[in-house]
């Protein structure tokens, strides 16, 4: 479970930078992405940050600095990690559903490429022939991850090109003189099983024959990180024996040597980071006590768009005796936190956090209802940095033209 700081600090931080907060704690990034490392340290298997769960250029320079590449679903976040300092060769994008425009950018700065559709991959192959190595997003019709929201790899999904299509991809390939050299999959999002991994390999591995000059297999990313207290993250551990033996074992693949890439994006950044919120409004409607905080839906929307669970807790009042509340936010849809919560007793002014706000937090931040996004602070060697200011009335006017 995520507990990097204690209460004081949160508290502390929340005092001087004010709320609602995000907090980010460097050292559990470097944790995690070594824990991935040193389990996979006899494989030839390479780690891209998947930025899209938070591309704060802070935390972009803090995952360059600890080694490890980054990956980009929009040309904006292969920008930003070329502003970042990256070198082409250590960003992949995967592109979904973009305009053609955008790989030709990102063929243009000489990242890795991964296209997910027939009709990109043409142009694709007509523009760049043999030039330019390219991945393959593959659908591999596997449902996986926590729930519907956030699988991508099932029948139906529009992401990747469907396996059951490989004799459109092979027309393409071959009139257009492709370089096929990665195949890549990604079907979800809280993966626990590592035998979905396994089994999203066995599906590439009927591909392998038709693609003879394939180097690299990119599995995406999907590790699981603990939400509740009885949660646990993906057995990094037993993933790691599991694809060696799927490998080893393999007629081609054993002796082929191919390399192994991983996408990961929630298991490095999500318990390195909470939000932070102030409680405005105790409101006892009769049959529910709502707690309201500082934030809301424009904060941290998980809950509401995927069901997502996080913890909260009250960090004013930790010895206070436990009652039931609803959490919520401010926004005048209906944001709720988290139903029914048992948590030390809470008065106005008191100060929630939100645990394992890291991933997909900040980044899905909104002005809805013309509020602030909130600030964002790095603690770094036990040092707090502020590394965004909270929104003020200029960047709600910022880029509007005003008609007199
Ligand atoms: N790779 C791709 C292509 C994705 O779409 C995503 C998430 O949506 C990821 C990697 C990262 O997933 P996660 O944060 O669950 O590791």
């Amino acid at each position: 479970m995520q507990e990097q700081f204690t209460n004081e600090q949160l508290v502390q931080v929340a005092k001087e930078f004010g709320t609602p907060l995000y907090v980010y704690h460097a050292e559990k990034i470097k944790e995690q992405y070594q824990k991935l490392t040193s389990t996979f340290s006899d494989q030839d298997v390479t780690f891209f940050y998947a930025s899209k769960a938070l591309t704060n250029i802070n935390i972009l320079r803090y995952i360059k600095e600890i080694g490890c590449n980054v990956d980009c679903s929009s040309i904006n976040e292969v920008r930003l990690a070329l502003h970042a300092g990256f070198e082409p060769m250590r960003i992949l994008y995967t592109s979904n559903g973009v305009d053609f425009a955008e790989i030709e950018e990102a063929a243009t700065a000489g990242v890795h490429i991964n296209i997910d559709s027939l009709s990109n991959l043409e142009k694709f192959g007509k523009k760049y022939g043999h030039t330019y190595p390219v991945g393959i997003r593959i659908r591999p019709n596997i449902m996986a991850g926590g729930n519907l929201k956030i699988s991508t790899g099932h029948e139906g999904s529009k992401f990747g090109i469907p396996v059951d299509q490989l004799d459109k991809i092979e027309e393409v390939v071959q009139s257009t003189n492709l370089y096929i050299r990665t195949l890549h999959i990604h079907t979800g999002s809280d993966i626990k099983d590592p035998d979905v991994f396994v089994k999203g390999i066995e599906v590439l591995f009927e591909l392998i024959p038709h693609f003879p000059e394939l180097e690299i297999i990119d599995l995406g990313g999907g590790f699981k990180v603990p939400y509740k207290s009885d949660e646990e993250e993906t057995d990094i551990k037993l993933l790691a024996k599991k694809i060696k033996k799927t490998f080893d074992d393999h007629p081609i693949a054993g002796n082929k040597k191919f390399k192994v890439w991983f996408e990961p994006g929630k298991f490095l950044v999500s318990e390195a980071g909470y939000l932070v919120a102030n409680v405005t409004v105790l409101k006892d409607n009769g049959t529910t006590v709502f707690a309201a905080v500082n934030s809301g839906l424009n904060h941290l929307i998980r809950p509401m768009m995927y069901d997502a669970y996080h913890r909260i807790e009250n960090i004013s009042n930790p010895d206070g005796n436990k009652k039931v509340y609803t959490v919520t936010g401010n926004i005048c849809e209906t944001d709720t936190f988290g139903t029914d919560r048992e948590l030390n007793e809470i008065r106005e002014g008191d100060l929630l956090v939100f645990y394992n706000a890291g991933a997909y937090g900040f980044e899905m931040a909104s002005n809805y209802n013309s509020r602030f996004r909130p600030a964002e602070v790095l603690i770094k060697n036990n040092k707090a940095s502020i590394i965004r200011k909270r929104d003020d009335i200029e960047d709600l006017l910022r880029n509007q033209i005003e008609q007199h």
